[in-house]
């Protein structure tokens, strides 16, 4: 049977009265001279880079700027800022575009911010272990120059994003159990502000009672309040030894029943990631990777040679108790490094278990002693919409994703992929849990953020309005003013 062509997901609609028709004149009427004598080649309104900045990895509609700029520096960034402020039009800062809720999308059009090319470590400081990077650096790229400082930098999405981005969504990644998410690590930010004022938040002391937490508001503000230039982060030391394994389940709730136990008795496991069977059966075909098709634990402890060999035996010891075994041990960098690309790949693996469908990525947290009920409630979820969707996920937080593959042709699927991806949020938020744990609000969670959070939306909104009261700062996501 052919099947009607599906509706698209997310409309947006518009919040500021204007229609799409005087949008459309205002776009005509924009005169760019200012930005492109500032910007040079490094202002572009050709099709190919607005189309660029206007599609996002998931399943929503694009949505492109209407020119993009390149910014070297903070005072670059604050005059597009002002030039946009002056003319009424929408800015949307841009990292490297691989947030997951459309939070990049130009949904007024407007002007797109790239940050890609402030891309330099200003400052890296061993003995205080922090350091300042522009915020187009991203999270491989600052890895890959503390090589040689004996430091790193932890908090890894899958993807390697910018680190403006990551502050931004509040990103975290497979070693947030051990090191935290950006929350944690952002010791300090410098901010365009919406009417081009420059502020510096937070700073170098790992302590300060001074004031509000402005540095908190911004980290995960998902640029609806200013644009992050610069981030000082917190830096760790290289571990002496690390050790990672892969350890089979008979049962899902085996599993995470291991899980839950490990993080109660404190064992400071580095990573803890939950992959079940149809998980693994798509990174063995994607990554070419052979693991048996069962609940499988994906784990890494750090520390010295002797503290690793004591975790990983208790770690031994709580995963018999709950029927786990058959542990693979990659001893050697090659595999632990085939073994962490491969779970950072899913995302990819698991749009090529159908190919040409597209993918609802949500991801939950709960309270760890919740873990177990709310996997097998979504577990029970997925089955009954029969539709194709891995889970996977940063147990040892309590976080997890599922990534709900489905032909977007097909009206019927497209409508059951949304009807379950609300469901999910609903069993997390049932269990006082958040309706993201990692990937932000965005387009796509407006509505959950207002039932997970009730009348402290308002005071969101106030905020949002003091700090950008012509609404201009990347309009249409996390809320609605
Ligand atoms: C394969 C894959 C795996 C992923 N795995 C994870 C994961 O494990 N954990 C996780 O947390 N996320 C994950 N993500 C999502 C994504 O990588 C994160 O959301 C990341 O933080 C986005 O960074 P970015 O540089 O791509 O930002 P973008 O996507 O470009 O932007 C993200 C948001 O921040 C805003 N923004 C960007 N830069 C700035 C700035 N300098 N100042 C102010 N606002 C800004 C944008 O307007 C947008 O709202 C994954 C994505 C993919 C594709």
């Amino acid at each position: 049977m052919v099947e009607q062509h599906a509706e698209p997901l997310y409309r947006i609609s518009s919040t500021t009265g204007e229609t799409q028709m005087a949008t459309a004149a205002k776009i005509q009427q924009t005169d760019w001279t200012a930005l492109r004598t500032i910007f040079g080649d490094r202002f572009s309104d050709s099709a190919a880079v607005r189309d660029h900045h206007g599609r996002a990895e998931t399943f929503y509609p694009a949505m492109p700027p209407d020119a993009v700029v390149y910014p070297l520096n903070t005072e670059e960034v604050a005059a597009a800022v002002s030039f946009c402020n002056e003319q009424g039009i929408a800015v949307t800062p841009y990292g490297t575009g691989t947030s997951l809720e459309g939070n990049f999308l130009a949904a007024r059009g407007g002007l797109c911010i790239d940050l890609s090319r402030m891309d330099q470590v200003l400052r890296v400081s061993t003995d205080d272990l922090d350091c300042t990077v522009q915020a187009g650096v991203t999270r491989k790229q600052l890895n890959t120059e503390l090589r040689d400082t004996g430091l790193f930098f932890p908090v890894d999405p899958g993807a390697d994003a910018s680190l403006g981005g990551m502050a931004s969504t509040r990103a975290s990644g497979t070693n947030a159990v051990r090191y935290g998410t950006m929350r944690q690590n952002v010791l300090g930010l410098t901010i365009v502000l919406a009417d081009g004022q420059v502020i510096r938040t937070g700073g170098r002391a790992r302590k300060s009672a001074a004031g509000y937490d402005l540095t908190g508001l911004f980290v995960g503000s998902e640029g609806t309040l200013g644009i992050i230039t610069e981030v000082t982060l917190r830096l760790y030391g290289q571990p002496e030894a690390i050790s990672a394994a892969v350890c089979e389940f008979e049962t899902l709730r085996g599993a995470v029943n291991a899980v839950i136990q490990t993080i109660q008795i404190g064992l400071p496991v580095a990573r803890i990631e939950l992959l079940d069977p149809l998980q693994i059966r798509a990174i063995n075909a994607y990554s070419r990777m052979n693991h048996r098709e069962c609940p499988t634990l994906f784990l890494e402890f750090h520390g010295t040679p002797a503290g690793v060999a004591e975790q990983a035996e208790s770690f031994g010891q709580v995963a018999t108790e709950n029927g786990g075994g058959n542990f693979h041990w990659a001893t050697n960098t090659e595999d632990r490094t085939a073994l962490w690309d491969a779970r950072h790949k899913v995302h990819y693996a698991n749009l090529a278990l159908r190919p040409g469908c597209k993918a609802i990525a949500t991801d939950v947290c709960v309270p760890i002693s919740r873990l177990c009920d709310c996997i097998e409630e979504t577990r029970r979820a997925i089955d009954d919409s029969g539709l194709t969707a891995p889970i996977v996920g940063h147990v040892g937080d309590g976080n997890f994703h599922v990534v709900l593959v489905f032909d977007p042709n097909s009206a019927d699927e497209t409508q059951r992929a949304k009807t379950l991806s609300e469901q999910i949020v609903a069993i997390a938020l049932a269990m006082e849990g958040s309706c993201t744990g990692e990937h932000g609000i965005g387009i796509g969670k407006k509505a959950h953020l207002v039932t997970e959070h009730g009348p402290a939306v308002e005071v969101m909104r106030q905020i949002k309005r003091a700090l950008d009261p012509a609404g201009i700062m990347n309009p249409a996501k996390v809320i609605d003013v």
